[in-house]
């Protein structure tokens, strides 16, 4: 069966690009006689609250938006990625880095230094050629680390990788694309304190969960990438993918979650009904479910 996936982060409240990419699966899910899951992507238990949870909920409800019950919370689950994470380290694809982000700013102050996707600069990777025991001893004493895939070796196993694309990247692209990983560097997968980081949760959630189809917004096109290569490192099957436009405001600026002024619970509690936000997002009306 079909199955899709909408998956906030309970960091704050659901805006109007929340509510158009919930709504986008929803419709997709229903078209293709397939189900819906909502995942709760609370591994970050610093910034996640229980009330945003709620919150969200109460807005997908609002929505219209039905889903298959139970809903999936990321922190119940953390021996999942333990597992993975655990089976990347015994492939020997994983090492402790140790440099403070202070470090890694004065090691790559260069403009020639290669960034990422995202802009940032690449993990300089020192710390690969650590002795094992220095590494550990280093553990030992409580100095705070991140878990990263050797990305270069990860990518020479796995060899060239393609995902579908059935919405389109920032740049238009569509159709079976090569994935490139190795633009991320030796991305992180854990770090001391969280035994696992969103790439290594989302592609162990999405298998785990049968998840067919991955509808969610653009700016996160190149991380589908590394999940990729994730997925064929431990053997999952790889989902399609639909990255949708991102909903801006007025100005053109990404939603933020602490806009209020398209805040979906402010709306909706100000009158609008699924319809109007639906069409704030350039979605087609609801067809009316028969009634019986
Ligand atoms: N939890 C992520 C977010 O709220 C979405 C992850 C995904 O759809 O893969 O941005």
């Amino acid at each position: 069966m079909k199955t899709f996936r909408f998956a906030p982060s309970p960091n704050g409240p659901l805006h109007l690009g929340h509510a158009y990419s919930a709504l986008l699966n929803a419709d997709l899910a229903k078209a293709s006689g397939g189900r819906l899951l909502v995942r709760i992507e609370d591994i970050d238990q610093e910034r996640c609250r229980p009330e945003f949870e709620t919150a969200i909920l109460a807005d997908l409800d609002r929505l219209g938006i039905a889903y298959a019950r139970p809903v999936r919370r990321q922190s119940e689950h953390f021996e999942d990625y333990r597992d993975a994470l655990a089976r990347l380290e015994a492939m020997g694809l994983v090492y402790p880095a140790f440099l403070t982000r202070a470090e890694i700013r004065a090691r790559t102050d260069d403009p020639d230094w290669p960034r990422d996707p995202d802009g940032a600069p690449l993990y300089p990777g020192d710390d690969r050629a650590l002795p094992h025991a220095e590494a550990l001893g280093r553990i030992a004493s409580g100095t705070p680390y991140a878990l990263r895939l050797r990305m270069d070796e990860a990518v020479r196993r796995m060899g060239e990788l393609r995902f579908e694309e059935a919405g389109a990247g920032p740049d238009g692209k569509a159709g079976l694309l090569t994935a490139e990983p190795g633009r991320w560097g030796d991305v992180i997968l854990a770090r001391k304190d969280t035994p696992t980081s969103y790439h290594l949760s989302v592609v162990v959630d999405d298998a785990l969960q049968g998840v067919t189809d991955v509808v969610r917004g653009a700016d996160l096109f190149h991380a589908t990438t590394v999940h990729r290569l994730l997925q064929a490192l431990l053997g999952f099957d790889a989902p399609r993918y639909h990255h949708h436009p991102l909903v801006r405001d007025a100005h053109g600026r990404k939603l933020s979650k602490s806009e209020g002024d398209t805040g979906l619970s402010e709306l909706m509690a100000g009158g609008a009904s699924t319809n109007d936000i639906r069409r704030r997002v350039g979605l087609p009306p609801a067809q009316p479910t028969p009634s019986t």
